[in-house]
């Protein structure tokens, strides 16, 4: 099976999800390239991909270099603060953040060049120590605080469900995030829009949408296994 044609399968996935979905709603598709090369990338990109998450500051950098400048980047992974002069003017969205220091310096950053920068809020919602982001019930106080920074703009939450096989555990995790997300929107701040709702990988990204994602991240299925 080629990078073509499992795109081609994902994306009838994803049509077929977002039909058992109560939403229906368009669902964005991220191709998670880490540790796969620029080859690999631009076969994706040639094939009809413009989406890619990249997880570390310095492949990230390497990658954007030698790439077209049509090309979204997405930073997914957990990052120093002091990583942030590096990506922060240069990617679409960054899905990774987590705590309010990073707002700072990505708002200080962002300030000076007088643009904005779009991010997702990261939540644990597997309560898994080894993961990244905030803790459910320290979401509402970490948003009071971020809408404060000007130069950020809250485009909606990002969530990793559980290392499990139990569907109904992972179900039950997506369906937390998505709910968090309402009480966002429903809290009505005009600062930020709460748009997207970034959940589901290759393992889990059908159950992900039927519970309400509208951007999945996959990396194992259209590339194949990472070296
Ligand atoms: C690696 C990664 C993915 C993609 O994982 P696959 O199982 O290969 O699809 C998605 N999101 C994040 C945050 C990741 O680190």
């Amino acid at each position: 099976m080629n990078l073509s044609d499992n795109l081609k399968n994902i994306l009838e996935d994803i049509e077929r999800a977002k039909e058992r979905s109560k939403l229906h709603q368009e669902v964005k598709l991220i191709g998670v390239s880490k540790h796969h090369s620029v080859d690999e990338i631009l076969e994706a990109y040639n094939a009809g991909l413009k989406d890619f998450g990249e997880n570390r500051v310095q492949e990230l950098r390497e990658k954007i270099d030698l790439l077209p400048d049509d090309i979204n980047f997405h930073m997914i992974g957990n990052f120093q603060t002091n990583k942030v002069k590096y990506i922060y003017d240069k990617v679409a969205l960054i899905q990774s953040v987590d705590r309010l220091n990073l707002i700072e310096e990505i708002d200080k950053r962002a300030s000076k060049d007088h643009i904005t920068v779009d991010v997702l809020i990261q939540v644990n919602i597997s309560r898994e120590e080894q993961k990244g982001g905030v803790l459910p019930e320290k979401l509402p106080e970490l948003i009071e605080k971020a809408i404060e920074y000007k130069n950020i703009r809250i485009k909606g939450l990002m969530g990793m469900g559980p290392l499990t096989e139990d569907h109904g555990e992972i179900r039950k995790c997506f369906r937390e995030l998505f709910n968090l997300r309402e009480s966002i929107k429903n809290r009505n701040y005009k600062e930020i829009d709460m748009d997207y709702l970034s959940m589901g990988m290759s393992g889990d990204f059908e159950i992900a949408i039927e519970e309400g994602s509208n951007m999945v991240r996959v990396g194992t299925k259209i590339f194949g296994s990472r070296k």
